[in-house]
């Protein structure tokens, strides 16, 4: 792996919150994906639901195979640009940790249950979740993990919670909130890199249910190319639907990572940036090129009228934030329904979203059924 100037290098790195020695063969954003990989919220996001609930089908993709094709895709065009491709691995596959149940339902609902205490925001949940949530070490909550892994994962955030943020921790990962500066190159990488990878896996589980038809992605911006383009080189595909769409997907996969490449290549040659700390001053270097951003844009456009607010897909969304409010009432009526650990901590509001936010689907469901007795499913 050849590094860039402008790459984040684990032997500059602004360090753990708790220091630790290094390891003898491993570098620091390796040890990073690796403690990420062990963790129990990386577990659950096998039954966490992406768009489809977990329990709709077996190939629908999940928070786990969504953040794995991040992943995948994020090292691809990290390894073309001289990126670190450990740091982008490594919060890719953290990038979604704090995700609620039930995809965006759920967190809006707990975000209403939240709101007069601060509110709920996934990705501060992300980090939540490796700087304290998971118990696994002797001496510290959570996973101690880089500045720039957590730097990575702080995707979004609020002022209010900048704020907050940085009071605590002063210059850490939420000042660039507050000061307007990007996050590492590798980062910006992996924001990208996961709408490329939503983008084109809500295509193939749209149709594999039937909510979206071949015909109907006929006119979808970017996609529809694609389509066209596959149905000349290959006559006869119309009867092979599933490889046509895969064909399809899989060169308009090619085409961005390609564009990616090309446009952050050129982007960050025009800003002359030499170092990881050049980069993050000067502005979004990842990128499109505008006409790709633009088709982009468009086909987020396509996918958010055409499914995610698809009547079937929308009812799912109605039971979802059922179960969420239902749960949070619960546990506020009665916290000792909750896991001890949960129960006895004397932050009680924050404590009752951090033990929502933490359930798979079917944890919730089944103590949605316990604690109400109804059963939505
Ligand atoms: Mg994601």
């Amino acid at each position: 792996m050849t590094l860039a100037p402008y790459a984040s290098d684990p032997t500059q790195s602004r360090g753990r919150r708790h220091p630790e020695p290094g390891a003898p063969t491993r570098n620091d954003f390796q040890r990073d994906r690796d403690r990420i990989v062990h963790s129990t919220a990386f577990r659950r996001l096998v039954y966490k639901t992406q768009v489809f609930l977990n329990h709709e089908g077996d190939l629908f993709r999940t928070r786990l195979t969504h953040s794995l094709e991040v992943a995948q895709l994020g090292r691809s065009i990290a390894r073309s640009l001289g990126l670190h491709e450990d740091l982008v691995e490594a919060v890719a596959l953290a990038h979604d940790l704090g995700h609620t149940p039930f995809g965006h339902a759920g967190q809006d609902a707990l975000n209403q249950c939240m709101a007069q205490e601060g509110g709920f925001e996934h990705n501060l949940q992300s980090l939540r979740v490796v700087d304290g949530l998971e118990h696994r070490y002797p001496d510290f909550d959570g996973l101690n993990l880089c500045f720039e892994t957590r730097e990575g994962i702080l995707k979004h955030c609020s002022r209010a919670n900048a704020l907050r943020l940085s009071a605590q921790d002063p210059g850490g990962v939420a000042q660039r909130f507050l000061d307007g500066t990007s996050p590492s190159l590798e980062a910006q990488l992996c924001n990208l890199a996961d709408s490329i990878a939503y983008n084109a896996h809500d295509i193939d589980d749209g149709v594999r249910s039937g909510l979206l038809t071949l015909d109907q992605l006929g006119e979808a911006p970017l996609f529809a190319p694609y389509l066209a383009q596959v149905a000349r080189d290959h006559p006869g595909i119309g009867q092979r639907q599933r490889r046509w769409l895969f064909e399809a997907i899989r060169r308009m996969l090619s085409d961005q990572v390609y564009d990616v490449v090309r446009s952050t290549a050129q982007a960050i040659a025009q800003a002359g940036v030499n170092t990881p700390d050049e980069a993050r001053r000067a502005g979004p270097l990842v990128r499109f090129s505008e006409d790709m951003h633009a088709q982009s844009s468009g086909l987020k456009r396509f996918l958010f009228q055409h499914l995610y607010r698809h009547p079937q897909v929308q009812q799912m969304t109605q039971l979802a934030r059922q179960v969420v409010l239902e749960l949070h009432a619960a546990y506020a009526a009665d916290p000792s329904q909750m896991r001890a650990e949960f129960a006895q901590r004397p932050d009680r509001p924050r404590a009752i979203a951090d033990y929502i936010a933490g359930m798979t689907d079917r944890f919730a469901q089944r103590e949605h059924q316990r604690l109400t007795g109804q059963s939505l499913w």
